[in-house]
């Protein structure tokens, strides 16, 4: 997975962060590199920076000075003892002091080495070795010059061995140990040739066989110390990446490495906290790709992810150092920017996206012209908490998207007309598609004479997650207001026509299914291709669907309208005139249209057991229906009265309560198997 959008490297020991955020604010959020170069050495964040500071950002040699200091301070703690051995008489001052003045040359020279970077140079860059060797070397040179209590000073070369608890193998340590003892054999023998007056051979021989015996013992044990020390330190390693990998899926997006909604909400949340302290505003994108549905649904699923990618990519590289840009899902993104200077800044850096995302031209070798809407909601000045700026910000996005896409909105005083549990709901309307919310639900309709179900009209439910089962009225005028009613609407299309073909495939009787249609849907230019791959999608005959539509609809390009109608026809699918009475429509026109049937409006019915006038105007609107060929279908019969009169005035069809109200699909089901009304209403 490639990580995108990492821009913060203050310094190189941090690993790459996870795209779409710089934890400058924060370092001490990431493991710094240098502590896990060597297994077991963990370091505090402080230490880090001061050392990563000395070796110029390099970690490895950050961490070679780290241990080089450990090791100087093992030497340091030689001084004191000397000190006192010479307080105490044991060894003579000159020579002591020139044991101390070759032990700070030594460290100084080595420490120039690290600094510098010669130690680069060297087999063994750490220069445990080396730093071994020529302690060695120092406690030998002063075991020789000294005459009088040698082995005190020999002692030492038992701290000089501890230094490579931090490095030696057991071999190394042996080797190390070796050396001591060759180093001491060399001194003895040096005594015996050029100082013999003041060696006692075999207190020094007898000496080298105590050292002889003990040494390999120490090597040993100190060699287990070390690799005990890297073992654990390696198992560390792996849990704290293991840690770090859980942690990562678990915030992260797998297919962009974006921070997800769980990681953004909770960044959300800090940021707002921030700002309330610090008195500052937040800024807030919401930001989608137009028309992306488009992209998966003609290029393909896998082609989709990968302008996902290549979009995320891009909105990344522009948003600047502790900024979050995050993926919430499908192909929403949104960006939290702290900070802002200047409230003019949101502007730019709404320019700024939309020209990232407009760049994508092409992928692998496929043309594109990918576009982004993009709502933007500020703190405090449009919310205070993260809901409301989440849900304001999806909104100006929506509005965004309703000004003709590829384009920015601030949310705004005139988005404010919606009441809050308005703006809820629109959001929840967006969602409620994705979420599989939406149900339809079915309502018969009735032969007048034989009783029989001639077929259904699909009538849209919501199953709100908090509300219930929402009827249209509580969200149909939300839906074409914002335009949600064409993808809402495709949707049950495509259910309906699913669900005839299972019909089909099950044994029910072949059984018209009426849709109604939105005004905006009626509009669109995509409707007649769109029904036509619905249908050939799902295998389902034009014939069996009838599309309901309103006068008003029809009478406002009545031109356009009858075009359309004929292109409709031609497909096969029928048409229907809904809730006929309440509208405009020129009879002229009407003859016009290409309609099979007309549904006389509840209005009229309600009343026609009592209403002369309703009786008269129902029987002129059979009549001439019929003289046009029409069918009519009367809706919302509620009782026994109207349906008589309803008969006696040649209406073909009813729907009404008084049959059934709108079923869910098994209920419609069981009552079609139950041979339906046949019998008890004629
Ligand atoms: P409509 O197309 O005129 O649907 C008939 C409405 O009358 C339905 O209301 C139905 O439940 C109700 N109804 C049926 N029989 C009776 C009765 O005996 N008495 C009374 N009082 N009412 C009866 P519903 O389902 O609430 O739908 C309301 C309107 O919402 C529909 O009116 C239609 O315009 C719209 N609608 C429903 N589904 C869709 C859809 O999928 N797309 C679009 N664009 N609009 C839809
Ligand atoms: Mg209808
Ligand atoms: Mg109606």
């Amino acid at each position: 997975m490639p990580p995108f959008g990492h821009r913060d490297t203050r310094y190189s020991g941090y690993p790459a962060e996870p795209a779409g955020r710089a934890f400058s604010r924060d370092p001490g959020r990431s493991e710094p590199r240098s502590a896990q170069a060597k297994p077991g050495i963990r370091l505090d964040e402080s230490t880090v920076i001061k050392y990563l500071s000395m070796a110029g950002g390099d970690p490895e040699q950050a961490a070679r000075l780290r241990r080089f200091m450990l090791a100087s301070a093992a030497y340091a703690a030689c001084v004191p003892l000397v000190w006192l051995a010479c307080k105490f008489n044991l060894i003579a001052p000159k020579p002591a002091w020139i044991l101390v003045a070759m032990m700070v040359a030594v460290n100084a020279a080595l420490y120039a080495a690290l600094r510098t970077g010669v130690n680069r140079k060297f087999s063994d860059p750490d220069l445990t070795w080396l730093h071994v060797f020529l302690g060695n070397v120092v406690v030998m040179v002063a075991v020789y010059s000294f005459d009088q209590g040698r082995a005190v000073v020999l002692n030492l070369s038992l701290v000089v061995l501890t230094l490579g608890v931090f490095h030696f193998t057991t071999r190394e340590f042996v080797k190390a140990a070796l050396q001591i003892l060759a180093g001491y054999a060399a001194v003895i023998n040096l005594l015996m040739y050029f100082k013999p007056e003041t060696v006692n051979v075999y207190h020094e021989w007898f000496q080298w066989a105590g050292l002889a015996a003990v040494l390999p013992l120490f090597a040993v044990i100190g060699g287990r110390i070390s690799g005990l020390r890297q073992r654990l330190g390696a198992s560390n390693e792996e849990l704290r990446s293991a840690l770090g990998n859980v942690r990562q899926i678990a915030t992260h997006d797998h297919l962009t490495g974006l921070p997800n909604r769980v990681l953004f909400n909770e960044e959300l949340q800090r940021a707002l906290a921030r700002a309330e302290r610090h008195a500052r505003p937040v800024g807030l994108f919401f930001m989608d790709l137009d028309r992306f549905k488009n992209i998966n649904d003609t290029l393909g699923h896998q082609f989709g992810d990968r302008v996902l990618q290549e979009a995320a990519k891009r909105l990344a590289s522009c948003v600047r150092e502790g900024d979050i840009i995050a993926r919430l899902g499908g192909d929403e993104f949104v960006l939290l920017v702290e900070e802002l200077g200047d409230p003019a800044a949101l502007t730019e850096i709404a320019r700024k996206l939309l020209a990232a995302v407009s760049e994508l031209r092409k992928i692998d070798g496929q043309d594109l012209n990918v576009t982004l809407s993009i709502g933007i909601c500020a703190y405090p000045a449009d919310g205070r908490d993260a809901k409301t700026l989440l849900s304001g910000a999806d909104i100006a996005m929506y509005r965004a998207k309703d000004r003709g896409r590829n384009g920015f909105c601030f949310y705004s005083a005139e988005l404010q007309s919606h009441t809050p549990e308005k703006l809820a709901l629109e959001a929840g309307l967006r969602h409620g598609l994705e979420r599989n919310e939406f149900r339809v639900y079915y309502q018969p309709k009735i032969d007048m004479t034989t009783g029989a179900i001639t077929g259904v009209e699909a009538l849209l439910r919501w199953q709100h997650p908090e509300k219930g089962l929402l009827l249209p009225e509580k969200f149909i005028h939300l839906a074409e207001e914002t335009g949600l009613i064409v993808p809402i609407g495709l949707w049950t299309l495509r259910e309906v026509c699913t669900r005839a073909k299972a019909w089909k495939e099950a044994g029910l009787p072949r059984m018209p299914i009426a849709v109604n249609l939105s005004a905006l849907q009626f509009r669109e230019e995509q409707l007649v291709p769109q029904l036509a791959e619905i249908l050939k999608s799902t295998g389902t005959e034009a014939g069996i669907l009838e599309l309901e539509i309103t006068e008003s609809m029809v009478m406002r390009d009545p031109d356009l309208a009858v075009k359309l109608m004929r292109n409709l026809r031609a497909m096969g699918v029928h048409l229907t005139i809904d809730d006929f009475g309440t509208g405009y429509s020129s009879l002229g026109y009407l003859k016009l249209f290409p309609i099979n049937n007309l549904k006389v409006d509840r209005s009229f019915v309600r009343d026609l057991a009592h209403s002369k006038d309703d009786v008269a105007i129902t029987r002129a609107v059979i009549a001439m229906a019929h003289s046009l060929e029409m069918n009519v279908i009367a809706e919302g019969v509620e009782l026994r009265e109207q349906l008589e009169v309803l008969r006696n005035e040649g209406c073909d069809e009813f729907q009404g309560y008084l049959c059934r109200p709108p079923l869910a699909e098994e209920d419609l089901i069981t009552f079609i198997r139950e041979g339906g009304t046949r019998g008890t209403l004629s």
